[in-house]
């Protein structure tokens, strides 16, 4: 169910649960509440859910009468110049943030052996699939290995670093090109990494941080809701993720000494950073240089309205997933995450998902049929 761009009927109070509205078009309706709010306040709708995704949620979908008061009160706390309808929509942008990200490092291999790729193979891998289920279509694809070790101290049960590896097969350039495009890398660096695949098959390894100390932030552009935000990765705020990546390179060259990485002829592809070129090849200085320039997201940003209990003075929702100082909005999506999961974020926003419904239910004192 969407918000219409109407006004809202009246609220008589006992809404059901359908009443419970899923947004779609977040920013009008916080600038027609704010507008609203000037004149007559009608009564508004009673539970409301913001579910789109990490920037958008720095917003609030759409809020109550009695959400609104309360939302004021807290903004003009917040910052006493700005004007209602931009506090509103700053309520939770000023937040801190925090992002997922990697380095990549590319590997020539099997240079005496490789063939190279040719596209009619497809068609014969497509058919062995159908008839016997195995070939290239019964693997996951590019990226079917992944690791996760402990970089920064061994002791620890948990895991700082994920290693994932992407296969290319040679002559696959321009699909090397696609993958370092798609994590925003410019053109110079894609093509040269895409060189790579010219002779041998290619090996590209990401390293992630998966406890990035650095924070970024998400900022509004302007006061016009359309605009995009602005988004500040602020990689390396804090030098000890620096740190942790050259010791996880470091420990992801020992690889190369094995058995199994000496008979692939795997080797690093020297990719040219004029900056980084002025260090001698292979030193600390040096890989310390590429991780500044080759560092990118890797999609897993999260915590723009971070859980948390009240004396946490980040913390925008509360463990029923409500937004603090309201009584009907509530957050349910990967912004939620006060921290970071060890791991991709999907399968966690999905239980995210699941819980806040579940909530949802509790207040409107829904049960299943079968109880
Ligand atoms: C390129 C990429 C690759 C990824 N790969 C993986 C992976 O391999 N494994 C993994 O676990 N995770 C992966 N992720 C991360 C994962 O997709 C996210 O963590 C997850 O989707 C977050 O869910 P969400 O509900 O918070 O936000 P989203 O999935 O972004 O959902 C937000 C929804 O809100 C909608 N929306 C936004 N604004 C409005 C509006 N104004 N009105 C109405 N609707 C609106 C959007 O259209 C979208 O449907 C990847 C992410 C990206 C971008």
């Amino acid at each position: 169910m969407s918000i219409s761009k109407e006004k809202p009927p009246e609220s008589s109070g006992t809404e059901s649960p359908d009443d419970v509205v899923m947004d779609s078009s977040f920013e009008n309706e916080i600038f027609r509440f704010a507008e609203e709010k000037v004149g007559i306040i009608p009564k508004k709708l009673k539970n409301v859910m913001s579910i789109c995704g990490f920037t958008s949620s720095t917003t609030i979908s759409s809020i109550s009468t009695e959400d609104i008061e309360n939302m004021e009160q807290y903004m003009r706390e917040l910052d006493p110049t700005v004007a209602p309808p931009l506090r509103i929509y700053m309520a939770t942008s000023k937040r801190v943030r925090y992002y997922l990200w990697a380095i990549n490092i590319v590997f020539r291999m099997d240079e005496s052996t490789a063939v190279a790729f040719n596209p009619d193979e497809i068609t014969k891998d497509f058919l062995a699939y159908l008839e016997t289920h195995t070939g290239y279509f019964a693997t996951i694809g590019t990226v079917q290995t992944m690791g996760y070790i402990n970089v920064g101290d061994r002791s620890s049960k948990y895991p700082d670093t994920q290693i994932v590896h992407f296969f290319f097969q040679k002559g696959q350039n321009a699909n090397i090109k696609a993958l370092y495009e798609s994590i925003g890398h410019i053109e110079p660096l894609a093509v040269a990494a895409a060189k790579a695949a010219e002779n041998s098959n290619v090996l590209i390894v990401f390293l992630i941080n998966l406890v990035p100390k650095s924070i970024g932030q998400v900022d509004l552009h302007s006061a016009d809701p359309a605009d995009q935000p602005r988004i500040f990765a602020n990689y390396f705020s804090d030098e000890a993720d620096l740190d942790l990546y050259l010791q996880a390179i470091r420990l992801y060259f020992q690889f190369l000494k094995t058995k199994t990485f000496t008979k692939h002829e795997v080797e690093i592809f020297h990719i040219p950073i004029p900056d980084c070129d002025l260090f001698e090849f292979d030193s600390d200085e040096y890989w310390i240089c590429y991780v500044r320039h080759t560092i990118s997201t890797c999609f897993h940003p999260v915590g723009t309205t971070k859980m948390g209990p009240d004396s946490d003075p980040e913390a925008v929702v509360d463990c029923k997933l409500k937004v603090k100082g309201t009584t009907g909005l509530r957050v349910i999506d990967a912004s939620i995450m006060p921290v970071i999961p060890r791991g991709n974020t999907n399968a966690p926003t999905m239980m995210i998902a699941e819980k806040g419904a579940d909530f949802v239910k509790e207040d409107y004192g829904f049960r299943p049929k079968d109880e």
